[in-house]
């Protein structure tokens, strides 16, 4: 399981396109949404994340069901891992995750 990475972190604080907040929103007000079909479940988010928001896990059923035939694909290649976000409402939007996901998955979005 992934966990805080100190370097990652430091490059995704410093970097231009980093929106939301800078750690100074109220938590509960906003919160990261995963575009399932695009998350390769390899958990960046959970290495930046000062709050530790994220959680990557097992692609529930009801969304995979969801995904389109190359989202199926796409997630049985990467064993139908994904991540999620159960303590979304501990997230100050420091949009850390925003800019380090790879695959452009992460939107913050205010609730
Ligand atoms: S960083 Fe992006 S692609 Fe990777 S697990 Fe998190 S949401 Fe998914
Ligand atoms: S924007 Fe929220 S969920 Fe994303 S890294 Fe910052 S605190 Fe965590």
């Amino acid at each position: 399981m992934p966990s805080l990475n100190r370097d990652k972190a430091r490059r995704a604080a410093a970097h231009p396109d980093r929106p939301g907040e800078q750690c100074r929103g109220e938590p509960t007000r906003y919160a990261p949404v995963i575009d399932r079909g695009r998350c390769e479940g390899k958990g960046d988010c959970v290495e930046v994340c000062p709050y530790d928001v994220f959680e990557v896990g097992r692609l529930d059923d009801a969304d995979f069901a969801r995904l389109g035939v190359l989202g199926k694909l796409k997630a049985l290649a990467h064993r139908r891992r994904t991540a999620y976000t159960p303590r979304a409402d501990a997230c100050q939007a420091c949009g850390m995750c925003v800019v380090a996901c790879p695959e452009q998955a992460i939107r913050l979005t205010e609730r």
